[in-house]
């Protein structure tokens, strides 16, 4: 659960530049990450589209400002930008599902900004899962919105209806004006009004892990990934990591280990984070669970199925 694929490795390394990393060990676009998975015991993954509609638009705007341009020719551009940054996401979209399509061992999940769409945003989901989404990746950091953005109300309905997933990137972190979009809390009126919604709150063990356990015991249905793991000698502190390792089982016990789903989120070598689960003091049926079996069940897939 959780990764971000690259149409190549040039797209890959504009997006994670991580100079360290030679282009024979980057396994993150469609190009490698079949044979990766095949040489790791991988039967699925679910790649996620995001995109920075927000500051590919303001830092363009910017520039137009910086050029002397008028207030009124601006006002247009913005107009402009913003059809062509839908027409980008409605691309983007687009590409994933067809590599879905051609490998069905990859699940991808559409981008949806809703401040970019308004009220289309269920034409794009409607459009997205005729052509075999199965999931919603909506990040309201990048994309500037509350969970509850009222746009994304047909489209939560839409998901009860259709079983269609939605992963949310949830944290504490602010954006640059101070807003915090991401707060874990902020998907309580979501999910109170949509019981029935598969939400997946990304990056459990970040620094609002205490804030995600208590969601956890208030909604039953609520699941969750573990992409940027636990803190330990392999994994110092950092923005996606914040519970120790030491407190790492009694959490997930308390969470339930049938609600956490591993992932990787792109951000390091997967395999150090496979085995730091596999340290965790649990019984070999909660590491299965973790691992493996908790998202077959998730995406409705098979062990060792290519469906
Ligand atoms: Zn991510």
């Amino acid at each position: 659960m959780h990764t971000h694929l690259s149409r190549d490795t040039t797209t890959e390394k504009l997006i994670f530049p991580k100079p360290d990393v030679p282009d024979e060990q980057r396994w993150a676009n469609l190009d490698h990450v079949i044979a990766f998975m095949d040489a790791h015991d991988i039967s699925h993954i679910a790649t996620m589209n995001v995109m920075a509609t927000r500051a590919m638009l303001e830092s363009r705007l910017r520039r137009a400002r910086e050029a002397g341009r008028s207030e009124a020719a601006i006002a247009e551009a913005r107009v402009l930008l913003r059809e062509d940054m839908r027409h980008r996401m409605c691309e983007m979209n687009d590409w994933s599902l067809g590599a879905q399509a051609r490998e069905p061992r990859i699940r991808a999940y559409i981008a949806l900004d809703p401040t970019l769409f308004e009220d289309a945003s269920i034409e794009e989901v409607d459009r997205c899962i005729v052509l075999g989404a199965t999931g919603i990746k909506i990040h309201p950091q990048v994309n500037e919105h509350f969970p509850d953005h009222p746009a994304l109300r047909a489209v939560y309905e839409r998901c009860e209806e259709t079983g269609v997933a939605v992963l949310a990137c949830t944290g504490l972190r602010p954006n640059a004006d101070g807003t915090v979009y991401l707060d874990p809390r902020g998907w309580v009126p979501v999910l109170r009004a949509f019981p029935r919604l598969r939400l997946v709150m990304s990056h459990f063990c970040d620094a609002a892990w205490r804030e995600r356990m208590e969601l956890a015991r208030e909604f039953p249905q609520l699941m969750f990934d573990i992409s940027g793991g636990l803190v330990d000698a392999t994994n110092p502190e950092n923005h996606r990591s914040a519970l120790p390792f030491e407190d790492g089982a009694r959490v997930f016990r308390e969470v339930g280990t049938e609600r956490l789903m591993w992932g990787s989120d792109t951000q390091f070598d997967p395999m150090t984070s496979v085995a730091q689960v596999l340290r965790l003091p649990l019984t070999d049926g909660e590491h299965e669970q973790i691992l493996s079996t908790n998202a077959l069940a998730f995406f409705g897939a098979r062990e060792g199925s290519s469906r």
